[in-house]
């Protein structure tokens, strides 16, 4: 970038006061503020947002509640922001800023017994859905030319009559047992002045945290929060992209409540091509040529994926021998965000010869004159004479002697006349 725009615009959108890049501006889009504001116009929008969101004023709203002030204090505090600034929330989680004892006021204490409800990875106290990875097949031609697939998916939506709550009419979920802890806690009488204290899961919610009476429920979603929607992805399939190649969709997951939804991974899935193979940037092409093209130069035509007609000569005299690989510049594959640059078009030649007897006897004397003299090989008295046989492979052919010779010699049958009766049958 040139400095006298740098100067126009002091930031870009993703830059702190600093001028750096933040991983993530998740916690600022909350509070709706940019990542260069200030510690003041930071405070001035929790300040307003508390006052819309705060659960006495707007009790449907607490999840949102519970962000904004998680959002807060982690910008608000220098440590906590800049740490946020280069890791993004996964990094105030590593830091143990996450669920163990960081936020103050999102009433997480659920995860810290039982490492989180449902759609979260184990123990690790993640705030965040799955990433749902589905597969696209594509061809060739697709990754050539470039394409637009949609994809439908069904995904979880969290329920817009309750806003995600489960219960009718902004009713308090909160479990009447451990007062939305999910947590119980038990005293044993074990004498007369010792009592012993066990937290167990709470019986009446199943340590969820919320409990409802079925009349209560979301009549949308039956309580759970959320809805099975369908929903259609565009999944752009740039010009070069690589079979396995993945496509992110960023929080395009399943929903949940007090969740931040996961990724959706597309990844690209190459399929077979009837006549290119691909090698990186590079088109590999099989091509088969009669012996008189080989000798004497050839022309063939060669489809390209975004169907051109390539007329591919060689050049004349030039001499083209069974299993000979040529290329052509700037054919093949298109590179990958510089489409513009190609790979090379490789074409692997093999020769087709004639058939036996295709040249009448009577020619072949003239024919051989067409041709380099012959080295002739003079018969001598102490040679034996052979004459050239047909060969047919026999690999297990050493295997099945050593088996035989283990049996009783009556079971003997000759291998290579088994064999034969093998090839004609
Ligand atoms: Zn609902
Ligand atoms: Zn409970």
């Amino acid at each position: 970038m040139q400095p006298f725009q740098a100067k126009v615009t002091p930031h870009r959108p993703n830059e702190t006061a600093e001028g750096k890049m933040v991983k993530e501006t998740g916690y600022y889009d909350l509070l709706g503020v940019k990542p260069c504001a200030t510690l003041d116009e930071i405070k001035r929008a929790y300040r307003r947002l508390a006052l819309r969101y705060h659960p006495d004023k707007n009790p449907s709203e607490g999840d949102r509640f519970k962000q904004i002030s998680q959002a807060y204090e982690v910008l608000s505090d220098p440590h906590k922001r800049s740490l946020y600034d280069r890791g993004g929330e996964r990094a105030m989680k590593e830091g143990g800023m996450g669920g163990r004892g960081g936020f103050g006021p999102p009433m997480d204490i659920f995860n810290l017994f039982f490492g989180g409800r449902a759609h979260t990875h184990g123990p690790r106290m993640e705030r965040r859905g799955k990433t749902a990875v589905h597969q696209l097949p594509v061809t060739l031609e697709d990754l050539y030319n470039g394409a637009t697939r949609k994809l439908s998916l069904q995904k979880c939506v969290i329920c817009k009559s309750c806003g995600g709550r489960g219960s009718r009419d902004g009713l308090d979920t909160r479990c009447p047992k451990c007062h939305g802890s999910g947590v119980e806690v038990i005293v044993h009488q074990l004498g007369p002045n010792m009592v012993h204290h066990i937290q167990t899961m709470c019986s009446q919610c199943k340590g969820q945290g919320e409990w409802m009476r079925a009349l209560d429920r979301c009549l949308a979603c039956n309580g759970r929060k959320v809805i099975r929607e369908k929903k259609i992805l565009n999944v752009h399939v740039d010009k070069g992209m690589a079979d396995r190649q993945k496509i992110t969709f960023h929080q395009e997951g399943d929903q949940m409540p007090g969740f931040e939804p996961g990724d959706v991974v597309i990844v690209l899935d190459q399929q077979m091509h009837p006549v290119f193979q691909r090698q990186g940037n590079d088109l590999i092409v099989k091509r088969e040529v009669a012996l008189v093209d080989a000798l004497c130069g050839c022309k063939l035509v060669i489809h390209t994926l975004d169907n051109r007609k390539l007329l591919v000569s060689s050049r004349p005299g030039t001499i083209i021998k069974p299993g000979d690989v040529k290329c052509i510049p700037n054919e093949g594959m298109p590179v990958y965000r510089s489409p513009s640059q190609k790979g090379k078009l490789v074409i692997q030649f093999q020769v087709k010869f004639p058939e036996p007897g295709w040249l009448p006897a009577h020619q072949r004397c003239q024919f051989q004159s067409f041709f380099p003299p012959r080295e002739e090989v003079m018969a001598t008295e102490d040679m034996e004479e052979m004459e050239l046989r047909e060969f047919f492979s026999q690999p297990d052919f050493q295997d099945r002697v050593f088996h035989r010779e283990c049996h009783h010699e009556d079971d003997f049958e000759d291998p290579l006349r088994h064999n034969v009766q093998c090839q004609t049958s």
